[in-house]
């Protein structure tokens, strides 16, 4: 079933839109399947989560951060993942710089858009994204590559759209100056078809996959 979730989703999806599975919460034997069905990404939310999944994976498959990064666990999350997608300050992006000067590596990181400007919601305000990518340029041992967004929780995926639109807008902007400036990542199970067709190419799918958690 998992392999067949994965399949017809990849066939959906247009060719340079790439499928990271979230996998919070999913087991060792449901990673090894959708990584058998072709996927090559997957997304955790927690350091200690994927800690223990890693020691078991290793580098079978790329290991990117969706989840919420404190700076305390920026040590381990350096030697884990292959990507932070959710680096959302310029004190997150100091300690996450330090850690990889450490272990002489150059981490990749998307800037989390608080796309719908939501109080409680992770994520940099789409006007301040610009300041904070120019602060994470003058960072050695980052290397800043585009935008996340979650957007706000809704019941008709339509209602999302004018907020991966936002995201979009922003992402293009940057890019017409930072040729880096190559991943937007956005869209879950019930919106990732949307996200797509806003331009994202990377969507982030969990429960579509591995049915609820
Ligand atoms: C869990 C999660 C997803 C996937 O959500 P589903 O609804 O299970 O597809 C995507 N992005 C983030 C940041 C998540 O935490």
């Amino acid at each position: 079933m998992i392999k067949n979730n994965v399949k017809n989703i990849l066939s959906e999806l247009p060719r340079d839109v790439e499928l990271e599975v979230a996998t919070k919460k999913r087991d060792i034997s449901q990673i090894l399947e959708v990584i058998a069905a072709g996927v090559r990404i997957v997304g955790e939310n927690y350091v200690q989560e994927a800690q223990s999944k890693f020691d078991v994976l290793g580098r079978k498959v790329k290991w990117h951060l969706i989840g919420h990064l404190q700076k305390n666990k920026a040590k381990t999350a350096v030697k884990i993942f292959d990507m932070i997608e959710t680096l959302d300050s310029v004190e997150l992006a100091a300690a996450l710089d330090k850690e990889c000067k450490k272990i002489n590596k150059v981490m990749p990181v998307l800037i989390e858009v608080n796309s719908a400007c939501e109080s409680q919601k992770a994520g940099v305000l789409p006007e301040n994204v610009k300041d904070l990518v120019a602060e994470i340029l003058g960072f050695k041992n980052l290397n800043f590559m585009g935008l996340m967004t979650m957007g706000p929780s809704v019941d008709n995926p339509e209602d999302i759209r004018s907020f991966f639109k936002v995201t979009k807008d922003i992402f293009d902007r940057i890019k017409q100056t930072n040729a880096d400036c190559k991943y937007l990542s956005m869209g879950m199970s019930d919106t990732y078809k949307v996200a797509y067709q806003e331009g994202a190419n990377i969507v982030r799918v969990g429960t579509a996959i591995f049915g609820s958690r």
